[in-house]
């Protein structure tokens, strides 16, 4: 029997270990944690939109760095046979907005729980608050096995390293799988944060906590005025800026971008991107001409959400108790102005730590599609978040993670040439 020894017991690790397992393998996880599948409890705000139910072209489109890498993992364990895997675990699954697939339980323990089972089922041993320290290797080179922070050594024919990128530390992912792939003699592209709030620098932005704009457009230029990014959908302000799924999708591009620039960037949100400059002012004309001795104040209680009023009115720099009928021509182009284009300055994004998922990580090019073992070192296999692959929100990269693992694991045990 092969012994697969998998770090990490995530989404990737569990999935990794039920096909080794189920393709006759010896295995035996090594998770640092007290449990298995800390950062999938928490995924879609606790609900875990596990994967997509949009077609195979979609998903291989999701992804923002090297969906063509993914073209054989995904083939190899497709978002269809994700979503059947669950069901026949006994989770019962439905497809949302956006072709986004969650438990019908709404609950991302239940996620967990399948996956747990099902490494129970087949004999998968995990051992728990084992963290592995480094990868072994003989002096040839020849991979060996891993050592552990508690100093045990653990012999093994193959290594699957399922430790996942470096965002939200706390569930376990602290980024250690780059130094284990870095040991061996792989090229790590920088990592950075992907799917991450957006840091504005105006201060006025900090009275905006907590207000959702739904159907509004945001867009993000350079210095020169070029469009870096334009995303339609709903936002999100925070006290330290912007966050929300059009922040987050657009989040990626610019995260890229600060990587090479370090410059600040322009935004703005259309807060009314369906109406045209002229159909706004037919529309406040006809609020004006409706209740003509209507304060200004009050006039913008009809175009916006009651928390947006203060800043705008400060901004406009026209008076609040100014009457309707008393708006000029040029106060309504102003009024405008701030519709089509509320601006705020945007200096970075939050830390790598608060990003969704990490983007970066070990080369593609430096491991085999087929099936994922490194093209650097013999039956090590990379999966998961810890490779240079990162998608959109909807699901993409849950099953980027299944796909990886379920791979790895099927070939770690499938390989024949183990001396
Ligand atoms: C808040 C949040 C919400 C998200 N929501 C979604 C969503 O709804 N849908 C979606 O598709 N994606 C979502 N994601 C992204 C998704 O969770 C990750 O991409 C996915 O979990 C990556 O899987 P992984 O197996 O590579 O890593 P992880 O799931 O992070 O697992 C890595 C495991 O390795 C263990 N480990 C690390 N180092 C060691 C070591 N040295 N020794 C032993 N064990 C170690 C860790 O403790 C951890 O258990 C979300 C992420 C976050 C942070």
């Amino acid at each position: 029997m092969k012994k697969v020894v998998i770090i990490g017991a995530g989404a990737s690790g569990m999935m990794a270990a039920i096909a080794a397992a189920e393709n006759g393998a010896e295995v035996l996880v090594l998770e640092k944690n007290d449990r298995a599948g800390k950062k999938i409890r928490i995924t879609g705000k606790g609900r875990c939109n596990v994967t997509s139910a949009k077609a195979l072209e979609e998903h291989i489109k999701s992804f923002a760095h090297n969906g063509k890498f993914m073209y054989t993992p995904l083939n190899r364990l497709t978002p269809e046979e994700t979503y059947r895997f669950f069901e026949e675990a006994g989770v019962p699954l439905k497809v949302e907005r956006g072709d986004r697939v969650f438990p019908q339980s709404d609950n991302a323990q239940d996620i967990v729980d399948a996956l747990v089972k099902r490494m129970a089922k087949k004999n998968v041993q995990v051992k728990f608050n084992k963290a592995v320290k480094t990868i072994l290797r003989s002096q040839e080179g020849k991979l060996l096995g891993v050592m552990c922070d508690d100093g045990e050594l653990i012999m093994a024919d193959s290594v699957i390293i399922a430790t996942g990128g470096a965002s939200y530390p706390g569930t376990g992912s602290s980024g250690d799988g780059y130094k284990f792939a870095k040991s061996v003699g792989h090229k790590i592209v920088d990592i950075r944060p992907a799917l991450v709030p957006l840091v504005v620098k105006e201060s006025d932005i900090s009275q905006l906590q907590g207000l959702s704009l739904r159907n509004v457009k945001l867009s993000v230029y350079d210095k020169k005025g070029k469009l870096l990014v334009s995303q339609f959908g709903e936002l999100l302000f925070t006290h330290f800026g912007l966050s929300g799924p059009v922040v987050l999708t657009a989040s990626g591009i610019l995260s890229d971008y600060w990587q090479k620039n370090k410059e600040e960037l322009m935004g703005d949100i259309d807060l009314k991107p369906a109406l045209s400059r002229e159909k706004l002012d037919e529309r406040l004309l006809r609020e004006i001409k409706e209740l003509p001795k209507r304060s200004y104040k009050n006039l913008l209680g009809a175009l916006m959400p009651q928390l947006l009023i203060a800043p705008f009115i400060n901004r406009s720099g026209i008076p609040y108790n100014k009457l309707s009928n008393q708006l000029t021509k040029e106060d309504r182009e102003v009024i405008i102005d701030l519709l089509k284009g509320y601006w705020f300055t945007l200096t970075g994004t939050r830390p790598l730590a608060e990003g969704i998922v990490t983007a970066g990580g070990v080369n593609v090019k430096e491991v085999s599609p087929k099936t994922m073992e490194s093209k650097i070192c013999p039956n090590l296999y990379i999966v998961g978040e810890l490779l240079d692959v990162d998608a959109v929100t909807g699901g993409f990269n849950l099953q980027a993670a299944f796909s990886t693992g379920y791979l790895a694991g099927l070939s770690a045990a499938q390989k024949e040439n183990i001396e």
